[in-house]
């Protein structure tokens, strides 16, 4: 069989769905021929040199996405859907929430697994782009907000006199919110932090930053915000409007604000008010990761970083996109370990293991129609 690796071409796009490391062992068993289409990797700082060390062939555009399997970090869209061949394996972020672009690739004939309905047990773990991304998206959100922001991140003891630390809070603590609080701790902040979930209370509190307590008040409220699978469920607007006050007075204080608050398939959870994002101090930053999924913060825009009276909302899109190197190192070994489910890496043997429920889960298309999740 053929494996393919065509470029990405969604604007902004860096990254790369295999890299010579994984080339290599998708090579290993001698049974099936990789094609890398040139300059796939050129964003990501691979030469197109080192697949072909890797034991990959060069290739256009329509031989990478006509492979029997095409390994991609996007979904195919506009030209590129003609491309693909009826009956192809093809794995990436398929953005199944999307009814319009799912119907699209599915009209292909392809077999799609999207990697975003991975299942959050053990197994899948080494497979979950969703965490691996995410967590050089809250790395980085702390790494632009510290470049926005005109002053120092960690306390500083000068013969010219004391700098303060900053001040950050993060909301939501999920595997972003956790990269963000050891990051800007590495940095020398002074950190907060607040989720829905109770359970991450001790994690944050772990990583040395003081957990912002919004009390639940009735036992629904206690239910909701356990959340579902790993994953938060829209809370009660009781909750949200106290929620919106604490976090009034906590922004109020912060130097840096980080938002990463998502509800799966579902617009983000708005966090930050107008009128918070008003009474912040002059020179704070906010960097809005949800900005994608319409925004955890009132007045920010996708794509840019705007200026409201001196405070700066960073709306920035995909931002692994920018470490796009080590990104696609971990997106290629999570795809790499999805597929070792169908393809033995060793023996070359494919059969995909239909009963597995990895696989059931992620099936989102095949033979033309749309798969319906299943519950
Ligand atoms: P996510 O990206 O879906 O959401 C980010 C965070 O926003 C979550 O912590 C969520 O609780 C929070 N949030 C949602 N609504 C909010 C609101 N109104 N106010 C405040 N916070 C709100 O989540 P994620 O980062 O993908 O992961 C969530 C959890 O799942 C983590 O604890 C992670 O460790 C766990 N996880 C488990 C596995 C596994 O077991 N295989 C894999 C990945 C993640």
């Amino acid at each position: 069989m053929i494996i393919g690796i065509p470029r990405e071409t969604r604007p902004g796009e860096t990254r790369v769905a295999a890299t010579p490391e994984t080339v290599k062992k998708l090579a290993a068993s001698g049974q099936h021929a990789v094609v890398v289409e040139r300059g796939a990797g050129v964003a990501s700082s691979i030469p197109d040199a080192q697949y072909e060390a890797a034991g990959a062939s060069l290739a256009d555009t329509a031989q990478a996405l006509g492979a029997d399997i095409v390994l991609k970090v996007r979904a195919p869209a506009g030209a590129e859907l003609a491309m693909l061949k009826r009956g192809a394996m093809l794995v990436g972020l398929l953005n199944p929430f999307d009814a319009q672009a799912m119907t699209a690739v599915a009209g292909t004939g392809v077999t799609g697994f999207a990697l975003e309905w991975l299942p959050r047990i053990t197994r899948a773990q080494a497979m979950d782009v969703l965490s691996s991304q995410a967590n050089i998206a809250g790395y980085k959100a702390v790494i632009v907000g510290a470049n926005e922001y005109g002053r120092f991140m960690p306390m500083l003891m000068t013969a010219a006199g004391t700098v303060k630390a900053a001040r950050v809070l993060v909301l939501g603590v999920g595997v972003a919110g956790l990269q963000a609080i050891a990051t800007a701790k590495r940095l020398g902040a002074v950190i907060e932090a607040s989720d829905v979930r109770p359970s991450v209370k001790d994690q944050v509190e772990s990583l040395g930053a003081k957990w912002v307590d919004v009390p639940y008040e009735t036992d629904e409220e206690r239910e909701i915000a356990e959340g579902v699978g790993g994953y938060a469920r829209p809370m009660p607007p009781a909750w949200m409007a106290r929620q919106a006050a604490i976090v009034h007075e906590r922004a109020k204080q912060a130097d840096l604000v980080i938002t990463t608050a998502l509800i799966p398939g579902r617009p983000a959870p708005k966090l930050i008010k107008a009128e918070t994002v008003a009474a912040m101090k002059p020179g704070a930053v906010l960097v809005d990761l949800a900005v994608e999924q319409g925004g955890n913060v009132e007045g920010a825009e996708a794509g840019s970083i705007v200026d409201r009276n001196g405070v700066k909302i960073v709306g920035l899109l995909n931002l692994p996109a920018l470490v796009a190197a080590d990104a696609s190192a971990l997106y290629a070994r999570n795809v790499l370990n999805f597929l070792s489910l169908s393809l033995n890496p060793k023996s070359g043997e494919f059969n995909v293991p239909r009963d597995d429920e990895i696989v059931q889960a992620t099936l989102v298309c095949e033979n033309g129609t749309v798969v319906p999740r299943k519950a």
